[in-house]
């Protein structure tokens, strides 16, 4: 069949491959420990999955405007003000059924033919393929492992260029967990008001941060609101992955001309799922906070194990749930690791290269997975490495 240009480089995510194996593996009777899942392993708390019920129960259950419901857009309005020190109200805010609608739709707006959009690499592989898809030219950027994954800053400014549109940021980062440091946001935003280009911060994983530090948000900083797109949502926060409930906030004109996209595409998102969305947003938070405590325990034990086995080094990543280890001293490459390290140890992993070319010598790990689990497969990859 012959399909249009616009969708020739879609590929699927790497973690599917993965997935799919390691499926087939656990079909054939063998015990598969899956760090290859970007999900939470926690379910959504029971105040949130009454108040779906409740509202469903009231008959919440209809069209509804395409950029969401006015009281759910006002709360986030009013969070985002307070905890990022924004100054948006409810007409900046767009829900969307996930987070990714928020990341395409916006670059679908903004990037035509020829234009260039910077995003990280490794990075998300939504954001080459929604690039694409718009028909713009992807510039991928350097993550640094030596800078803690962030970029170097002057390699980011070398390749702007006067057709850049775009520069997709990411932070905390998947696959890397590292967090672009607040001077970093600064220098980007000079370069984003200089070059005149936008700015798509996707920030999904900003309450998923360790140490005490948090992530800043560069549509905080002067001359940046006008120009930035944040895309959040409730999957990872509120562990809501299979909920699809996610939102942008951005300048009111854009989110306009994203209402027309949903109109025609989504229509809207679904109507009981963003009563869900307020109780997650107002009701108890210590659960969440708990979870963060669990999250970094797993981290601490994880990065301390795999720094323990042969070949591998590992930073400590400061936000999501994801460890990304250097494994260039095995002698092999990414992908020929993972697949020993799922077919000799049963573990289930990711290349970095799942995340673009230079991902090459990384591994991604998540740790949205129990302690005994991690210890566990410490233990069967030490074995198999210790062989090697
Ligand atoms: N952005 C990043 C960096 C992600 O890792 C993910 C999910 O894995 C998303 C966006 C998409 O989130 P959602 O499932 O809410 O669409």
């Amino acid at each position: 069949m012959r399909f249009a240009q616009r969708v020739h480089h879609l590929k699927a995510e790497g973690a599917y491959h993965v997935l799919a194996r390691a499926q087939a593996l656990e079909a054939e009777g063998r015990n598969i420990i899956h760090l290859e899942i970007g999900e939470p392993d926690f379910n959504t708390a029971p105040h949130i999955i009454n108040a779906a019920m409740t509202a469903i129960q009231k008959g919440l259950t209809r069209y509804n405007p395409p950029s969401g419901i006015l009281e759910l857009r006002e709360i986030i309005a009013g969070q985002a003000n307070k905890q990022r020190g924004l100054e948006v109200r409810a007409d900046n805010i767009v829900i969307s059924p996930g987070a990714k609608p928020n990341l395409f739709f916006p670059t679908l707006c903004l990037v035509g033919p020829g234009d260039e959009v910077l995003y990280p690499d490794p990075g998300f592989p939504t954001y080459e393929a929604m690039i694409q898809v718009a028909g713009g030219v992807p510039v991928p950027v350097p993550l640094l492992e030596d800078k803690d994954f962030s970029f170097d800053l002057e390699t980011l400014e070398g390749l702007l260029t006067e057709r850049t549109k775009l520069i997709v940021l990411n932070s905390p980062s998947n696959p890397t967990g590292g967090v672009i440091p607040r001077e970093d946001c600064e220098r980007i935003a000079e370069l984003a008001i200089r070059h005149n280009c936008w700015v798509l911060s996707d920030e999904i994983y900003s309450r998923l941060t360790y140490d005490g530090l948090t992530a800043p948000s560069i549509a905080a900083l002067p001359g940046m609101a006008d120009r930035t797109i944040i895309v959040d949502g409730f999957s990872k926060t509120y562990c809501m992955t299979g909920w699809r409930l996610g939102f942008g906030i951005m300048p009111r004109e854009l989110a306009q001309q994203v209402q027309l996209m949903l109109t025609h595409s989504i229509g809207c998102t679904a109507h009981f799922t963003q009563y869900a969305g307020i109780e997650a947003l107002t009701g108890p938070q210590s659960w969440v906070d708990d979870m963060v405590r669990e999250y970094q325990k797993r981290r601490d034990l994880l990065v301390e194990g795999l720094n323990e086995l042969p070949g591998v080094r590992c930073k400590k990543p400061q936000g999501a749930f994801y460890a990304f280890p250097n494994i260039r001293a095995s002698g092999k490459t990414s992908e020929e690791l993972a697949n020993l390290i799922l077919e000799k140890a049963g573990v289930a992993l990711l290349p970095g290269t799942a995340f673009g070319s230079r991902g090459e010598g990384y591994l991604r790990l998540s740790y949205a997975n129990s302690q005994e689990n991690i210890r566990e497969a410490l233990q069967r990859m030490a074995e198999v490495l210790r062989q090697m």
